[in-house]
C-alpha cells in the first residue's frame, strides 16, 4: 500500500507507527517453550517446501521427496464425500468417531486381517499421525523409553521427544534388508522401556517383516508386559510379495500389547482428508478418546463420512494403484542399479527406495564437497533438480529416500539427471 508524506506525517500515522514498534519489541522478548524450541521440522515435509519454493521461483524441480499417492481419490470416495455434503454433515462428530465408521473399521480389520475388535475399541483421527500422537500423550511419562527401529518413519522420534520421552534407536543397515533381530531389540529393553514403534512395510525402507520374523520379536515382546507395540500398518496394501499382510495383533498371546495404527491417506489417496485410527484396548482407546477431546474433538466429519465408504470397498477397487507402483518400483530399481554408488536394496512394499549412497561421502562433485546424506540430498536438489530425502531424518546417515509416487515419465527424467550430474 502506498503512504503519501502528509499521511506519514499525521499524528494518527505516528501513533499508529509506535504501536506497531511497540508490539514487535513484545513479540520479540517472547520466549518459545522449551519443547517446541528441541521439536525438529518434519524433513520430509521441510524438503517438500523447498522444492516448491524452488519451482516458485521458476526452477524445473522434479519432486521425489513425498509420502503421498499422486493419484485422484476413486470416484466412489469423492461422490460419498459430496453426499455427505449435502446431506448436512456439519455438527460436531463423536470424539473419537462415527460409529458407522468404526464399524467400517471393525469389519476391515475382520475382513483384510483376521483381527477382532469392537467398537469401543476403535478410536479415528486426524490422520494416522494424530492417533500416534495420542498415543504418546497416552502412554509415555517423561524419561519413558521409545525403541524406534531405524530407519524408522520421521514424526516417531519427534513425537516421543515432544512428551519428554526418550527415543532408542536400533541401527540396521541395507544388509538385513534393514530389519532388526530378535536379539537387538532384547539388548535394546531397559526398564525404562514403554513402547516399541515401527511400520511394516516401512517408510522409508520399504521393508517387510515377515510373520516369522514377527514372531521372534513378539517372543521379546511377551516377556515385557509393560511394553506396548505400536504397529504402523498404514502401507498394508502396498505389499509386492503376493503374500498377505500381517499384524503383530495377529498373535494372540500378544493382541492386548499390540496397538495398529492405520488410515485411508496411502491406500485410497485421501492425505489431505486427514483420517487415521487405531485399534486397541478399551483402557488405551479410552485414554486417547480424552486427549483428542481436549485437542481437536474429533476427526473432519465429511472425510469420516466418505472413509465409511473407502473402508468398505474391497482391495480389488484400489489395485489398479497398487499395480502401478508395482511397475514404477521395478522401473526406478532398474534405473537405479545403472548409477555407480547406489546401493539398493529390494523394497517389498510402500513407495520408497533407500539406496546406500554412502560411496560418495568424502567426494567433491562439480565442486561441491559432500560429507553425509544431507549433502548429498542437497546436491541432488541444487545441481540435478532433484528433491529426495536425507536418510538421516529416517536415523540412516548412509541413505536418501526416493518416493515412486510420481509418474514414470517423471521418475525417468529424475533418475537420468541424477546419473549425468554423477557422470
Ligand atoms: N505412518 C507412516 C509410516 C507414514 O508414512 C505416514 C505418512 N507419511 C503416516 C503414518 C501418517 O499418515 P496420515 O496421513 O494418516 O497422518
Amino acid at each position: 500500500m502506498k503512504t503519501n508524506k502528509t499521511e506519514t506525517s499525521s499524528p494518527h500515522f505516528k501513533e499508529k507507527e509506535s504501536h506497531i514498534k511497540e508490539a514487535k519489541q513484545s513479540y520479540m522478548s517472547i520466549e518459545l517453550s522449551d519443547k517446541i524450541n528441541n521439536l525438529l521440522p518434519s524433513a520430509t515435509l521441510a524438503m517438500a517446501a523447498k522444492a516448491r519454493e524452488l519451482k516458485a521461483q521458476g526452477e524445473d524441480i522434479i519432486s521425489l521427496s513425498l509420502g503421498e499417492p499422486d493419484f485422484n481419490i476413486p470416484e466412489f470416495v469423492k461422490e460419498a464425500g459430496i453426499k455427505a455434503i449435502q446431506e448436512d454433515y456439519h455438527a460436531y462428530p463423536p470424539v473419537s468417531g462415527f460409529v458407522e465408521l468404526k464399524q467400517a473399521i471393525v469389519e476391515k480389520l475382520k475382513r483384510d486381517n483376521n483381527l477382532d475388535y469392537n467398537l469401543n475399541q476403535i478410536v479415528i483421527s486426524t490422520g494416522a499421525k494424530q492417533a500416534l500422537s495420542n498415543l504418546a500423550w497416552a502412554l509415555l511419562n517423561p524419561g519413558d523409553e521409545v525403541i524406534l527401529p531405524c530407519p524408522y518413519w520421521v514424526s516417531y522420534k519427534d513425537i516421543s521427544k515432544l512428551v519428554g520421552a526418550v527415543p532408542v534407536e536400533i541401527k540396521t543397515t541395507i544388509d538385513t534388508n534393514f530389519k532388526i533381530t530378535a536379539e537387538q531389540l532384547e539388548a535394546a529393553i531397559t526398564p525404562k522401556t514403554k513402547m516399541l514403534v515401527y511400520s511394516s512395510p516401512c517408510n522409508p525402507s520399504g521393508s517387510i517383516y515377515s510373520k516369522e520374523e514377527l514372531r521372534a520379536l513378539a517372543d521379546v515382546i511377551k516377556k515385557h508386559p509393560q511394553i506396548v507395540v505400536v504397529s504402523d500398518e498404514i502401507y498394508e496394501h502396498i505389499n509386492y510379495t503376493g503374500k498377505p499382510h500381517t499384524s503383530m495383533a495377529q498373535f494372540e498371546d500378544l493382541h492386548d500389547q499390540v496397538v495398529v495404527v492405520n488410515g485411508v491417506s496411502k491406500a485410497f489417496s485421501m492425505t489431505g482428508w486427514r483420517i487415521g485410527y487405531m485399534a486397541t484396548s478399551e483402557k488405551i482407546a479410552n485414554a486417547c478418546t480424552k486427549n483428542q477431546g481436549q485437542v481437536t474433538s474429533g476427526a473432519n466429519v465429511i472425510a469420516q463420512r466418505a472413509s465409511i465408504t473407502a473402508l468398505k470397498a474391497p482391495v480389488s477397487k484400489i489395485q489398479y494403484m497398487i499395480d502401478e507402483f508395482a511397475e514404477r518400483r521395478t522401473l526406478i530399481l532398474k534405473l537405479l542399479s545403472e548409477i555407480k554408488g547406489f546401493k539398493c536394496g529390494e523394497p517389498e512394499g510402500a513407495f520408497y527406495v533407500f539406496p546406500n549412497i554412502s560411496h560418495f561421502f568424502g567426494k567433491t562433485i562439480k565442486g561441491v564437497q559432500i560429507n553425509n546424506a544431507t549433502d548429498f540430498a542437497m546436491f541432488l536438489l541444487s545441481e540435478a533438480k532433484v528433491a529426495t530425502v536425507t536418510g538421516e531424518a529416517f536415523g540412516n546417515p548412509n541413505c536418501i529416500r526416493l518416493s515412486y509416487a510420481a509418474s514414470r515419465k517423471e521418475i525417468e527424467e529424475a533418475i537420468s539427471r541424477i546419473k549425468k550430474v554423477l557422470n
